[in-house]
């Protein structure tokens, strides 16, 4: 099983490759600026291709070298339906765009509860708006892994403070985060990764303290 984070772009925005032995595809997760090229020299030596990008939610940082991936890997590209309008059209959310992005079309929706199988990996997709209103965090049980995009970080949570943010979603969102059992990796959008567990007083300190 491979699992592995590399953070680029200007925002440095974590890409997660997870690839399990018995596929010769893995799954890319967000697909930040320069990350096309570090993924396909490091594939190269992995003998593997990407199968399928999945997408936490469209802000640029996340969603800068989608098409760079379809031009490389040429697979189906997941996120979620709310979020798409900014996959397609780069800056149609309002932030502004530091460098310019081409957008992409989605070739399919995730659905919040589903629980797939993609390039053997089993994923279950967990709706959680609040960052964005179509943010996902994409849960492998298989590993006990969620990678949580910019919902929750290692000790804070996302910014709530765009105009595309549903600040009052968040909290329940962050409920059923951190339902999942404690000793789940939580591999975040930026910086480094966490627990389940050690996260479980987030909700208090950015709500109720
Ligand atoms: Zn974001
Ligand atoms: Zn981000």
């Amino acid at each position: 099983m491979i699992v592995e984070v590399f953070a680029s772009g200007p925002a440095e925005t974590n890409s997660v490759l997870v690839c399990t032995d018995s596929s010769p595809q893995a799954v890319l997760f967000d697909a930040p600026l320069h990350c096309v090229t570090h993924w396909q020299s490091r594939l190269k030596q992995l003998g593997k291709t990407v199968g399928t990008l999945l997408i936490t939610h469209s802000h640029w940082d996340h969603i800068a070298d989608a098409a760079a991936a379809k031009k490389a890997w040429n697979m189906p590209v997941g996120i979620h339906k709310e979020d798409v309008g900014n996959l397609e059209k780069p800056g149609s959310d309002g932030l502004p765009l530091w460098f310019p992005i081409e957008g992409i079309g989605a070739d399919f929706y995730v659905v919040n509860g589903e629980e797939k199988r993609i390039c053997d990996l089993k994923v279950c997709v967990m709706h959680t708006p609040g960052h964005t209103s179509g943010c996902v965090c994409y849960y492998l049980p298989d590993l006990k892994v969620v990678i949580s995009g910019d919902t929750l970080f290692q000790g804070s949570i996302g910014n709530l403070s765009f105009a595309t943010a549903r600040p009052k979603l968040m909290e329940a969102s962050l409920k059923t985060l951190l339902n999942l059992p404690a000793d789940t990796v939580v591999m975040p959008g930026h910086g480094d990764a966490t627990t389940i567990g050690k996260e479980q007083g987030i909700i208090k300190r950015f709500f109720y303290d």
